[in-house]
């Protein structure tokens, strides 16, 4: 079966990116799988610490392995958005197949010594761990905010980019290239979108080679994912959307079936409804180059 590894190597000789789904309990668990099956295309299941809090770190481990080997099915285990090292360490020894170790609030130098140090010990743990670095500010908490929040709008550079590959030796960089977590009411409601900085992303994966995530892309443009993915990068973090889709598909089942209380009969459209968002981002993440070639030739 394919490795995390080799699904990122396919997606960037493609043009193509691997969606990367947040979860918090069995819901979106199911959607994030069944929609990956049904598409048949490689996926990542991310927990950040408080969702992997949540659902138990080696039960979120041990469920993700079960589908893996159950439907020899490439869906791999990312512990997105992990603030010590302690708690990577954890993650490595339960079985994740890749931790975000994300120091990007501490000072530049102080980020790559400890992130260095991170991946050091990580590998040591399990050599085929991906370690992803992050650098720049692109906010926290993938919620609805009620404004954009005030943001420093500073993009990391194609120099500190360079820099911080080159010396923590990270698998994968998380660049502020213009995304930002969560999304504000206007988006949630379609009439705002996020907007990236192309050129940079294209800039900071021509300077450092490396696998480039993009953060917090719930409620970006379409357009602007398509086009972002064809200058270079290689993973998309969708959170917020499924949230929203999770609350609004859990409102209906409860509001249609008042008197019911069986679990097993509510929630099956509630997964639909997670399903209908992740479905529909795979398509785009998987349609590969000619979309922006269609495009540029328009
Ligand atoms: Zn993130």
């Amino acid at each position: 079966m394919l490795t995390l590894l080799e699904a990122l190597q396919h997606a960037d000789a493609t043009g193509t990116a691997v969606g990367h789904f947040n979860i918090s309990e069995l819901i979106a668990m199911k959607a994030v799988f069944e929609a990956a099956r049904e598409k048949n295309l490689p996926v990542v299941v991310g927990v950040s610490e408080g969702e992997r809090q949540f659902m138990g770190v080696l039960q979120v481990a041990a469920f993700v392995k079960s589908l893996r080997e159950e439907f020899n099915f490439p869906i791999f285990l990312n512990a997105d958005h992990t603030h010590s090292l302690a708690k990577a360490i954890e993650a490595a020894k339960a079985g994740f197949d890749w931790v975000v170790f994300d120091l990007s609030t501490l000072p530049f130098e102080e980020n790559v010594r400890q992130t260095r140090q991170a991946v050091e010990a990580l590998k040591a743990i399990r050599p085929s761990i991906l370690v992803e670095g992050e650098i720049g500010d692109i906010g926290s908490g993938s919620e609805i905010h009620d404004a954009a929040p005030a943001s420093s709008g500073q993009l990391t550079t194609p120099d500190e980019a360079k820099q911080f590959v080159e010396e923590t030796k990270v698998d994968t960089l998380a660049p502020a290239v213009g995304n930002r977590h969560g999304m504000t009411r206007n988006m949630v409601e379609g009439e705002d979108r996020k907007h990236l900085n192309i050129r940079r992303i294209r800039e900071i994966k021509e300077a450092t080679k490396i696998f480039l995530t993009l953060h917090g892309a719930s409620g970006t443009d379409d357009r602007d994912l398509r086009d972002a993915i064809a200058a270079g990068i290689t993973v998309v973090h969708i959170n917020t959307e499924l949230r929203v889709a999770w609350r609004r598909g859990l409102e209906a089942t409860l509001a249609s079936h008042p008197n019911e209380v069986v679990p097993y009969k509510l929630l099956p459209s509630v997964v639909e409804s997670v399903k209908r968002v992740i479905a529909s981002r795979l398509a785009l993440f998987g349609a590969g180059r000619e979309h922006s070639q269609t495009r540029s030739a328009n």
